[in-house]
């Protein structure tokens, strides 16, 4: 029964999200009533409750909104960082920021999404955005 159950919700946004990761493109469910995104993808609107819902394409682009340095022996892999990141289209995801030494990574620090494939198992990461 509960293997039954797992598989539904496998077969939800959470594939939906994985699929495009695994094309190397990041997409959150938009709202046709409130124009809103969300992350974590869900069936239903976290704002406004409608399930009238459409996958966006976004722009990977994004702003540190909060940071953490999680300390770790360099044996074990060294310090990394967890933090939220706003995307420009408005959600806030957790992740973390590569590319810079954990503790250098800065409230409204620019950033950009980075697809990382683990043996189809795929989730996003950041590194800082170069400025032109
Ligand atoms: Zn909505």
């Amino acid at each position: 029964m509960t293997e039954t159950s797992t598989q539904h919700k496998n077969a939800g946004p959470d594939l939906t999200y994985q699929q495009y990761l695994q094309k190397d493109t990041l997409a959150l469910p938009k709202c046709i009533e409130c124009s809103k995104l969300h992350f974590y993808p869900r069936i239903v609107c976290p704002h406004c409750g409608s399930f009238n819902l459409e996958w966006k394409i976004l722009s990977g682009k994004g702003e540190v909104y909060s940071t953490t340095t999680i300390r770790r022996k360099p044996e074990r892999g060294g310090n990394y960082n967890v933090c939220l990141v706003t995307l420009d289209e408005g959600p806030r995801m957790m992740s973390r920021v590569d590319g810079i030494a954990a503790e250098d990574v800065e409230i409204g620090d620019k950033l950009i999404a980075r697809i990382i494939n683990n043996d189809g198992d795929c989730h996003v990461i950041f590194t800082p955005l170069q400025e032109v």
